[in-house]
């Protein structure tokens, strides 16, 4: 059996640090019984792949059975400026006969088979359930992979059962920092260089940053790691600044960066104009120069303006309009933040995954008293919330469909494959532009229609066979 699970389960995050409430914070989590119709993600596996994938020039290779991949496979929409190597999953498929006599040798003659004809810049491999619990000795294969080839090969110790989705992304971080981080020097170095840490670029949403750092003079020296090349990871140890975006499961690079090579780190969202400008705000200070600070308060000023002027024509058609926001995964948050900038009104939001910081965020937000607060839901409560409050439009990641069809009214889908980067000040201007676009779609006129053979005509009676309800 291979050793390395064990340390994954002395927990990678910098445990040592945390108070006492953390703790019991997290005992508790960890003893709520799952609830019957409810998923507690995905497993570990997946999320490590998540975090690591986004490595564009890099090769991903599972080592398991090929369903592993499938699980996962086009999951998310993190997207690259160069290299598409990352979209190639490959496998070992390991099958029962691999169980028997072990898959170590069918890793490396595939690695070696792979390295010849893709020439990647580094080569991922990732353990899962069945080649973990066989003992496949990767962290070897590996070392000797990257001997003979001179391409760094680096062990992924993440197999499905040791533990949460967030476990995965931590044993994602100390991958990088065990094996990639550090081991080369950029050309150059400025003052000004930060990584930008936790953000996958899901839907391009690191694009709507970069241009604003950019006119700052800020140099992104890493990006850890949506849309990066392996060679910028491995050089992430010269930035003068770590900034932890959006995700907090990448935290335990930015404090091993922090004690072994002195870099600070900010936690920051690029979510939201507030959060945006803050974010902006934050790193200027960091770097400290009195120049930098001021013509990031004139940059953020500018783009308040410029969003403002782009905003005006949809608020007057979405004013006043009524939502149902249930998104679990995403943060709903940012919706109620534009749907108030638009003056409409949020009568409902489902709060359940999001984290005590968001749900303060969403209460905070909330302009009307009378909102209702969800923290579970099903499409019956949905149904008589829009039924009982007028609901105009449903948001939700794509599981109510049906029941905003029987509400008849129209229904936004938002969720993790979406094609929108909701990030930085265009964000806010894509989710208006989809809000106006659903709102406005002619197919909801059409679906809330009787069909033709359901129309009464005069003197004939008929029983409607095929309503929506009996759908
Ligand atoms: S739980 Fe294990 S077997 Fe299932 S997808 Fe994850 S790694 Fe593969």
């Amino acid at each position: 059996m291979n050793p390395q699970p064990r340390k994954i389960n002395d927990s990678p995050s910098e445990s040592n640090g945390e108070s006492q409430q953390q703790k019991q914070k997290k005992t508790k989590s960890s003893t709520q019984l799952p609830q019957p119709g409810t998923a507690q993600g995905s497993c570990a596996f997946d999320s490590a792949m998540m975090t690591l994938v986004p490595i564009t020039d890099a090769a991903h290779v599972v080592h398991g059975p090929s369903g592993c991949v499938a699980n996962i496979w086009g999951n998310y929409t993190s997207l690259s400026s160069g290299s598409m190597l990352y979209k190639i999953r490959f496998s070992t498929d390991i099958d029962e006969s691999d169980i028997i006599f072990g898959g170590a040798k069918k890793l490396y003659k595939g690695i070696l088979e792979l390295q010849r004809r893709y020439k990647p810049t580094a080569i991922f491999v990732y353990s899962t359930c069945i080649t973990a619990l066989i003992g496949d000795d990767i962290e070897g294969i590996c070392k000797d992979v990257t001997e003979k080839t001179g391409t760094p090969t680096i062990p992924v110790h993440c197999p499905g059962f040791i533990g949460s989705q967030n476990l995965g992304n931590r044993v994602a971080g100390e991958a990088l920092l065990e094996h990639v981080i550090g081991t080369a020097e950029p050309d150059i170095t400025t003052p000004y260089d930060i990584n930008l840490i936790g953000e996958y670029n899901i839907a391009g949403a690191i694009w709507n940053v970069l241009p604003l750092l950019e006119k700052l003079g800020i140099r992104v020296l890493a990006k850890i790691t949506g849309d990066a090349l392996y060679k910028e990871v491995c050089y992430a140890h010269r930035a003068k600044l770590n900034v932890i975006l959006s995700s907090k499961a990448l935290i335990n690079i930015a404090k091993k960066m922090e004690k072994i090579y002195g870099i600070p780190y900010i936690e920051e969202s690029i979510y939201g104009i507030e959060q945006i400008s803050q974010c902006l705000r934050n790193i200027a200070a960091k770097l400290g120069n009195p120049d930098l600070v001021q013509r990031t308060e004139n940059l953020i000023a500018e783009e308040n303006s410029i969003l403002e002027e782009k905003l005006t024509p949809y608020r007057a058609r979405l004013q006043g309009k009524r939502i149902v926001i249930s998104i679990k995964n995403f943060k709903s948050w940012l919706i109620i933040f534009a749907a108030n900038k638009l003056g409409m009104e949020v009568i409902a939001v489902c709060t359940q995954k999001n984290t005590e910081d968001e749900l303060a965020r969403i209460k905070n937000l909330l302009d009307r008293e009378d909102s209702i607060i969800l923290e579970s839901e099903n499409p019956e409560e949905i149904l008589q919330i829009i039924s009982n409050n007028q609901g105009d439009i449903l948001i939700n990641e794509g599981r109510y469909l049906d029941t905003a069809l029987i509400a008849k009214i129209p229904f936004l889908d938002i969720n993790i494959e979406r094609n929108h980067p909701y990030a930085g000040y265009i964000g806010i201007l894509e989710i208006t532009r989809e809000l106006y676009a659903t709102f406005y779609n002619p197919v909801w006129e059409q679906v809330s229609q009787l069909a033709s053979w359901d129309v009464q005509k005069p003197g004939e009676e008929i029983t409607p066979s095929t309503s929506l309800e009996e759908i």
